[in-house]
């Protein structure tokens, strides 16, 4: 008897869908031009009215539709009625003709978890270096990140003005499912026997800087965001994401880390240990990570010792 897509390939066509919607509010705000900037532990940990809409609007939406899901965002908001302009419906069509993995087929909604940070690099964003936003939303399954969509809103912000024609489309949406594949981008590897090394501009420390010193790097990018810093790594812009500190939490790296296991890199913490995603699990990644897209045990070995004690799982 043939049935229809499974609740997995369900829930990412419709999160792929609402991260769309995402990147239009988180535009939106911009263009309204007020962005009620709140302080949240300090002034580098900030909040704004786009990341609290786009909360509202992921989180509403796929709670009326996938009730059963565990779903946990980087905002602590008041609850309240959701404004029905929040809410999208649509499911991305694309996705529900691909066929589920078998081993995520019998995969029912109250065994799902999502993590969902709606404005990766809130700073950044405050600072008008647009490019470097990322809306993510991940999937986690036994502990496992299984599936994630990343929606960059100012993709091609700096192309689509009225003269580059057409094709510059502004925004896009990047997705992957272990086991099927990742879409929305064209993969790159960086220059071969190259280092560079992509790294936080907001939340530097000693340790971050003496971490990727011992990399032995060609480059050091410092951007913003951890869903900017994967996109660099399958783009080719950057070899390794260095971050030996804590202050990158689980919904930072749950999309992230599908997109780039997906195509082959790997991303742990910055002991080589994989990050766990089950619902009870602390929200910090206090041991750091490390992501690469190819030659990753070159970047594990040159972790320093003294790196290592300082930052304890
Ligand atoms: P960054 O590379 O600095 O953009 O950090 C990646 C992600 O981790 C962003 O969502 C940051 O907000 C978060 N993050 C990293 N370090 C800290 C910190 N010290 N305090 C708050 N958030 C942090
Ligand atoms: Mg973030
Ligand atoms: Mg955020």
């Amino acid at each position: 008897m043939a049935s229809g897509p499974t609740v997995l390939m369900r829930l990412v066509a419709s999160a792929y869908s609402i991260a769309q919607k995402a990147g239009m509010i988180v535009r939106r705000v911009i263009s309204e031009g007020d962005l009620g900037i709140v302080e949240k532990t300090c002034a580098t940990d900030l909040q704004t009215k786009a990341d609290r809409l786009v909360q509202m609007s992921i989180c509403s939406s796929l709670v009326r539709k996938f009730p059963k899901l565990t779903i946990i965002g980087e905002e602590d908001l008041p609850p309240e009625d959701v404004d029905q302009e929040l809410i999208e419906d649509g499911q991305w069509e694309e996705i529900l003709k691909k066929p589920c993995p078998a081993q995520y087929r019998a995969i029912k909604e109250e065994d799902l978890v999502v993590w969902v940070d709606p404005l990766d690099g809130t700073k950044e964003y405050t600072e008008g270096l647009l490019d470097n936003v990322t809306v993510l939303i991940g999937i986690a399954y036994e502990g496992k990140a299984i599936a994630g969509i990343i929606n960059q809103p100012y993709y091609n912000y700096q192309l689509s003005s009225p003269q580059a024609g057409p094709e510059a489309v502004l925004g896009r949406t990047i997705w992957a499912v272990l086991g099927l594949g990742a879409f929305g981008f064209q993969l790159k590897e960086a220059p071969a026997g190259k280092h560079i090394i992509t790294t936080t501009r907001s939340h530097g420390s000693q340790l971050v800087t003496d971490c990727v010193q011992a990399m032995e790097p060609d480059a050091v990018l410092r951007v913003g965001g951890a869903g900017n810093k994967i996109i660099q790594l399958i783009e080719g812009k950057a070899s390794a994401y260095v971050f030996a500190s804590p202050g990158c939490k689980k919904w930072d790296t749950c999309a992230p880390e599908v997109i780039l296991h997906a195509v082959g890199g790997k991303l742990t913490d910055i002991h080589g240990n994989a990050l766990q995603y089950n619902k009870d699990v602390k929200h910090m990644n206090s041991a750091g990570v490390l992501a690469v897209l190819r030659n990753y045990d070159y970047y594990a070995s040159r972790v320093p010792e003294s790196v290592k004690k300082a930052l304890v799982p």
